[in-house]
């Protein structure tokens, strides 16, 4: 019998990047799939709801904190083994997700390059298809292992199950909190080569001199651009370094609506990216841009990154109001210039 420490009034702060919001009236640390089968079992005979907390990467916690139990994923290990010509890499969703892309790079496994340097854990990783710098997790998940919190039961289920899209899944959109992510499986190629043809690793890469890239390559090149925007959490000294990264997600329009976009914008170089079921994606950060707004523009104690448009950045002081407001006032001026209303990437917890 799983014994559960169940702790009172936890300080969610400290456990996101973010580093704003209040506390979680129940908190328990999870380190094996049992004790998350205890505590959905706990929540569930209290009628308190549950959330999963990875590495608070992702989430916005509202400052009156969360009615509910935060289950911390701390479930660790991994397992490799060959299959169809390529790895079957089985990771716990407490494994940290850069540590896992650095080992697959080592191995020579080819799959994850190009998402070096994401925070977080991965667990979290299937729950908003992580991506960047033309790879997503979906082009490698296989299945995922979860806790059917309906059901009670521990399931694998297949990528096709897992509805995965643009910054989004099954887990995301249809049913948020129904499934936690125990383990995740990614299927990926020894020896394959890397994913390259992305603008910005193309640059970098030729600045370097780099003709044929390796693996390693193109993770150092993915590391080197994302520092330059303060997307890697590993200088404590970066005055950007307090975020959530891309604080919204880049529009996907119908066709006929990119058009009147790009008519309001009166501007033939908007950045444009058709997509294979006819709509168009344009640039989140473009358009907050050209609505006005400057990279480190401030509102008191919360701003935009001075190296990243999309990333709005707590300072001392800050609170998730803050945060909240200077993102509406962002989310305003974009679609008073351009009619498009953005949406925030990140979670938001304990907002009415
Ligand atoms: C500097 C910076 C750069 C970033 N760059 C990128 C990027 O390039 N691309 C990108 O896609 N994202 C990026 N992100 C966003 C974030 O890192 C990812 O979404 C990451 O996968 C979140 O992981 P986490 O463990 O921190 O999740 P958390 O923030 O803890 O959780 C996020 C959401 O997922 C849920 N969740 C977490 N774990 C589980 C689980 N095991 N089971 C069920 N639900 C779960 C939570 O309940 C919450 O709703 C960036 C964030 C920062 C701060």
């Amino acid at each position: 019998m799983t014994e559960l420490v169940v702790r009172e009034r936890v300080p969610l702060a400290p456990l996101t990047t973010l580093g704003v919001g209040g506390q979680a009236r129940w908190f328990v640390e999870a380190r094996d799939e049992a004790s998350v089968v205890a505590a959905h079992a706990w929540a569930r005979a209290r009628g308190v709801s549950l959330r999963v907390l990875g590495g608070g990467s992702n989430v916005v916690v509202a400052d009156a904190g969360v009615e509910a139990l935060v289950v911390q994923l701390a479930l660790r290990g991994i397992d490799a083994h060959a299959a169809d010509g390529g790895v079957s890499v089985t990771v716990a969703a407490g494994e940290p997700w850069d540590a896992l892309v650095q080992a697959t790079i080592e191995q020579d496994w080819a799959g994850l390059e190009c998402l070096s340097g994401i925070p977080g854990l991965v667990g979290a990783t299937p729950i908003q298809n992580v991506g960047a710098y033309g790879q997503e997790v979906s082009d490698t998940v296989s299945a995922v292992r979860v806790l059917d919190t309906e059901s009670g039961a521990v399931t694998m289920l297949p990528a096709a199950a897992c509805g995965f899209g643009y910054r989004d899944s099954a887990f995301k959109r249809d049913a948020p909190g129904r499934w936690i992510v125990l383990a995740v499986t990614y299927r990926l190629i020894p020896g394959g080569p890397p994913t390259v043809g992305y603008a910005d690793v193309d640059r970098h890469l030729a600045r370097q001199g780099t003709g044929a890239p390796t693996l390693r390559d193109v993770r150092r090149a993915v590391l080197a651009i994302r520092r330059g925007k303060s997307m890697v959490l590993d200088d404590p000294s970066d005055p950007n370094r307090r975020s959530c990264g891309s604080f919204f997600l880049n529009p996907i329009l119908e066709a006929d609506a990119a058009a009147t976009v790009t008519a309001r914008a009166g501007d033939i170089t908007m950045p444009r990216w058709p997509q294979a079921d006819g709509r168009v994606k344009l640039s989140a950060a473009w358009l907050i841009e050209h609505a006005g707004f400057a990279r480190g523009e401030r509102a008191g104690p919360v701003g935009l990154s001075t190296r990243h448009t999309l990333a709005i950045v707590a300072h001392d002081g800050a609170r998730t109001a803050d945060v909240l407001a200077f993102a509406r006032r962002i989310q305003d001026g974009v679609e008073g210039r351009f009619g498009v209303r953005l949406t925030p990437e990140p979670v938001l917890w304990g907002h009415a």
